[in-house]
């Protein structure tokens, strides 16, 4: 095998979090090595593949046509009875992406920066002197193999058990985690070819909603991915809620389904802890996701730059304790994770909306209610909302009940 005996960082997982953790710490001239568990990185995709224009920018990741397949201008959101409301933006606010080419630019630059990759190469324990991680043990084709770290990183997602090998807890209860199935679809016709579609139903997705999130065209048809996430509880499977959904879109299940992917999304119980001696947890292993869409790519490189900050300035430190790698956690939650938490909240006000009352909020916004509303202007959504509760008194009935 192709890798030395000691790195400065072990990274197990090949995912957002793992490869920007590679390309961040690749860039710091920090000796790197990443341990991907698939035989392909990218491969296979447990995701929707959208994007908000946002993170590419907060990232600096340039949209690269390869990757970034389908420019997203708004989405159109459909109420349990059929109504839409329409928000659309001038430019465009985000994009699907083909996640399998994505991860592999990723990995590449962070090759090309000096990072070492492999492949079908599974963490099944971490080495440990005392207290502190030294490294982890991995077998790659059959062979078991054991390298020294300073700090190994643990990015092996939302089945995270590196971390907890180590001695943290990531344990998450059913009920903060989401449950995701999804087809990718082609030779169907989608209504907004250039807008995501977000279908909200408490009977085919308890909590969660069904979405489109288009990704091309060929000979006239488009293709795409076709999900749903539910309650990861629910007492119906996420793949029954969107069959039987599709079973009411006659355009849609024509359809041929040429993907299928499903997997877990850590929507709420975010770790107060975070580092060991020795160890950082980034990404869906330390449950960085938004709780209410459910949407955790971005989230994670960001994570995963800052930890790669705290843990650069450990090394040159030579301090490699819990509690200089706990800055990582300090840090994280003053520039996101409070304010995931309190999308923790509005997450449980919003999932106890019933399909009545939501179609009576939809029939009394519009599109450019909605666009206000997100705008984040506080004075434009007192305006709106003053606006409708004065036009549709029932609408103070129900958001009384709910900010209860
Ligand atoms: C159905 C669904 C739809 C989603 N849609 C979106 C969306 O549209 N937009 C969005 O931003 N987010 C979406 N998400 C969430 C998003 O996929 C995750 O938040 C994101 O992938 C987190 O990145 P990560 O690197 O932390 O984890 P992952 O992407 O899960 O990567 C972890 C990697 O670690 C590897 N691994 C695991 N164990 C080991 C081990 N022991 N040794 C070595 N390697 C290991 C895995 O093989 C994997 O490659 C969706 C999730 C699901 C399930």
């Amino acid at each position: 095998m192709d890798f030395e005996k000691e790195y400065d960082i072990v990274i197990a997982g090949g995912g957002p979090a793992g490869l920007r953790t590679a390309i961040k710490a690749a860039e710091k001239k920090l000796k790197v090595l990443l341990l991907e568990k698939d035989q392909e990185i990218g491969s296979p995709v447990r995701c929707g593949e959208g994007l908000g224009m946002g993170w590419f920018n907060r990232l600096g990741i340039k949209p690269d046509p390869q990757f970034a397949v389908q420019s997203i201008y708004g989405a159109v959101l459909y109420s349990p009875k059929g109504k839409k409301l329409v928000v659309r933006f001038d430019k465009a606010s985000g994009y699907i992406i083909e996640r399998r080419i994505f991860e592999k630019f990723l990995a590449r630059e962070a090759a090309s920066k000096g990072a070492t990759l492999i492949a079908k190469a599974t963490v099944i324990d971490v080495l440990k002197e005392g207290e502190q991680v030294t490294g982890v043990k991995f077998v790659h084709a059959g062979e078991e193999f054991s390298v020294k770290a300073k700090v190994v990183v643990a990015a092996d997602g939302v089945e995270s058990t590196v971390a907890r090998k180590a001695g943290l807890n990531t344990t998450n209860a059913l009920y903060n985690v989401d449950s995701g199935y999804q087809y990718e679809m082609a030779g169907v016709k989608f209504e907004h070819p250039d807008l995501i579609a977000l279908y909200f139903s408490n009977k085919y997705a308890n909590r969660g909603y069904l979405w489109i999130f288009p990704k091309g065209e060929i000979n006239g048809k488009n293709y795409g991915n076709v999900g749903v996430g539910i309650l990861g509880s629910d007492t119906k499977t996420a793949k029954k809620c969107l069959d039987e959904w599709l079973e009411t879109q006659p355009e849609l299940k024509k359809g041929s389904k040429i993907i299928v992917n499903a997997g877990c999304i850590p929507v709420g119980g975010l770790l107060d802890k975070m580092t060991l001696n020795g160890l950082i947890a980034v990404g869906d292993a330390a449950h960085q996701v938004n709780p209410i869409h459910g949407g955790g790519m971005g989230i994670a490189m960001e994570a995963a730059d800052l930890a790669v900050e705290v843990i650069a300035e450990a090394i040159e430190k030579n301090d490699l304790s819990d509690e200089f790698l706990s800055q990582y956690t300090k840090k994280w939650f003053e520039l996101r994770g409070n304010k995931l938490q309190s999308l923790v909240k509005k997450r449980k006000m919003l999932e106890a909306i019933s399909d009545e009352d939501f179609e009576t909020i939809v029939n009394s916004l519009s599109g450019e209610d909605v666009l206000k509303l997100a705008g984040g202007d506080m004075l434009e959504s007192a305006k709106v909302v003053t606006k409708k509760l004065m036009k549709n008194p029932k609408l103070a009935t129900i958001l009384l009940k709910y900010l209860k």
